[in-house]
């Protein structure tokens, strides 16, 4: 009989299947169809990259984690992050930030815990691009601290109603629904410290009463998807967009951002390896003092460095997919892979702008977007030190600072 320890060793493998070599080809085919300039003039002007999206949602590939019954490809996590990878790798953290905001935010919470209703409503819709996902968790006052965040739901007839303001939501301004973290019980009330916070799937095209205000803010990194301020205004939300339980909000974030640090480690890693090729292809074919300027160590070997950090990230970033489907406890690794995803990334991309010189302050060259699309990761969703931090009194059994 083959135990459960000798299955999981079968089914781990290190290579890529022909499958998922097959995804990569048929993604990276798709993203290379939108070049460079069409998303250096998204970053110049702002505007939601509106084409690639319905191209990504007519081929399919909002489909990728919808469950079978609902006629998806019901893949997983570690699928999924090889398709964010390689869509960063062709053409930078935007292109693949979008996978993140339907298949991860929308898809992978939906499925996981809205009511059958919700389940059977918006999943066909969201596999065919009819809606754009955000989630609005961070507040002005509360910072990384979730417990502290003010905005609240109260109790209105059949349903509740949201009051409260947000900060720095992605795409907020294209949304159609946003997953809202809110207080329904107040901190002092609680009968555990984490007990208290509801998740609310809020439909923005579809509001009994209430306003939702936006503004957006002029920012560093992904300024083609664009970061806003959100103010709620007595929104109501019926009780059946609830996502997992009333005041039990705090249980289902693990699952959230442990999918969404997977994510960002994938597309980090993607865009690690599409900048470390362009500054490798550029220090061959540079020549000052009669050389390539990459047979100087002080350039070699920065690259050489990105490509290790980028090789080990991708790994961690693996295990922790890996973790994630097998319904396996990955909020190690995927904290790991988030930290050193970033880290290589920006490590890459500032040793692509050296080695490009001059060059790589010019718009045209590209990579100064790259540089500031992957300084994002570094301090959101999670920023590097409370990623020390949990690892520091997980395991290393530390006192805890937060
Ligand atoms: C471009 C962009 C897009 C974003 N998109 C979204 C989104 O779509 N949805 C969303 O909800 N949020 C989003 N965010 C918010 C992001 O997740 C937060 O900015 C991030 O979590 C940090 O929170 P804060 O800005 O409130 O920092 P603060 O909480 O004010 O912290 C400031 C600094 O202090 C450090 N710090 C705080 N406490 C400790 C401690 N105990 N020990 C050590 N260091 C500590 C933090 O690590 C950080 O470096 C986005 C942010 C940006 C910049």
């Amino acid at each position: 009989m083959v135990s459960e320890f000798h299955l999981v060793h079968l089914l781990l493998s290190f290579e890529e299947t022909e499958e998922q070599k097959l995804l990569r080809q048929t993604v990276g085919s798709l993203a290379s169809k939108f070049d460079d300039e069409y998303w250096r003039k998204r970053d110049s002007d702002g505007e939601f990259p509106r084409e690639y999206f319905e191209a990504l949602a007519r081929d399919g590939w909002f489909n990728l984690n919808v469950p079978a019954e609902l006629g998806g490809t019901a893949l997983g996590m570690v699928d999924t992050s090889i398709v964010m990878n390689e869509v960063a790798k062709k053409s930078g953290m935007a292109a693949s930030d979008i996978i993140m905001a339907i298949c991860v935010f929308a898809i992978q919470t939906i499925k996981s815990f809205a009511s059958e209703p919700l389940r059977s409503r918006l999943l066909k819709d969201l596999a065919m691009g009819k809606h754009v996902m955000s989630f609005c968790l961070t507040e002005p006052s509360a910072g990384v601290n979730t417990l502290d965040i003010t905005t609240t739901a109260t109790r209105e007839g059949d349903g509740f109603v949201i009051n409260g303001g947000k900060i720095w939501i992605t795409l907020a301004h294209e949304a159609t629904l946003m997953n809202v973290v809110t207080r329904t019980t107040p901190k002092d009330r609680a009968t555990r410290r984490t007990d208290g916070l509801t998740l609310f799937l809020v439909e923005t095209n579809n509001l009994r009463h209430g306003e939702i205000r936006k503004k957006r803010i002029e920012d560093l990194s992904m300024r083609s998807l664009g970061s806003n301020e959100v103010f709620f205004d007595n929104v109501y939300v019926p009780s059946e967009n609830i996502l997992g339980k009333l005041d039990k909000g705090w249980e289902l974030l693990p699952a959230l951002l442990n999918a969404e640090r997977i994510s960002t480690a994938s597309m980090s890693v993607g865009l690690g390896q599409l900048v470390l090729e362009k500054a490798c292809d550029y220090a061959k074919s540079r020549h000052v003092f009669s050389r390539p300027i990459g047979s100087n160590q002080g350039i070699q070997f920065p690259l050489a460095k990105s490509k290790a950090d980028l090789e080990g990230a991708w790994a961690i970033t693996q295990r922790a997919a890996w973790e994630f489907d097998n319904s396996r406890d990955c909020a190690i690794s995927a904290n790991i892979a988030a930290y050193m995803g970033a880290r290589a990334a920006f490590f890459a991309s500032d040793r692509a702008i050296q080695t490009y010189g001059g060059l790589g302050f010019a718009k045209s060259s590209d990579i100064e977007r790259h540089w500031r699309d992957s300084r994002l990761f570094r301090t959101g969703p999670v920023p590097e030190e409370m990623v020390l931090n949990f690892l520091g009194q997980r395991m290393l059994g530390l006192p805890r600072s937060y």
